[in-house]
């Protein structure tokens, strides 16, 4: 409880949407994405759509198939953090950006970014805290089908997995 509360008073908030918070980390300046509205299993948090379409990835593209990576609409969804623990999930077929679990006020709203990226341009090493964390994050490409059994991926990543 201690660490959480550090790190809240750590962090401002600097943009109100429908519903979340863009906080930016005073002292690092990490822009995350916390909810100000209660989420349960399963409901559809948000659509989504892409404002534009790449073959580029960047560290704010979330990809769709192998050489299409998008641009997320609503903006402010590109501050979703990575997490080895998620609560959330792009589903690059629907659109849709689904809870995975319950969502309270104030949490911070994370994916993990293997979900939906098969080979990260940008690796790096997680600090998420969880005690499962894979530390080396790098895309889906790189890790087993056993840690990747524990989280729900996109149809995209699904397909690369049976190849
Ligand atoms: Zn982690």
């Amino acid at each position: 409880m201690k660490a959480i509360k550090r790190n809240k008073l750590a962090r401002s908030t600097i943009q109100h949407f429908e519903f979340a918070d863009v906080l930016t980390n005073n002292i690092t300046g990490e822009k995350s994405l916390h909810a100000t509205k209660i989420f349960q299993p399963n409901d559809i948090i948000c659509n989504f759509s892409a404002v534009i379409t790449s073959h580029i990835p960047t560290h704010l593209t979330l990809q769709v198939a192998l050489h299409q990576h998008i641009v997320l609409a609503p903006e402010f969804l590109q501050f979703t953090n990575h997490s080895c623990n998620p609560n959330v999930f792009f589903n690059t077929t629907t659109y849709e950006l689904i809870a995975l679990k319950e969502i309270y006020k104030g949490d911070e709203i994370t994916f993990f970014y293997p979900s939906t990226e098969w080979n990260m341009t940008q690796a790096f090493v997680c600090n998420c805290g969880h005690k499962n964390c894979l530390q080396n994050i790098r895309g889906a490409a790189y890790l087993t089908k056993e840690s990747l059994s524990n989280y729900r991926l996109t149809d995209f990543i699904l397909k690369m997995l049976l190849q």
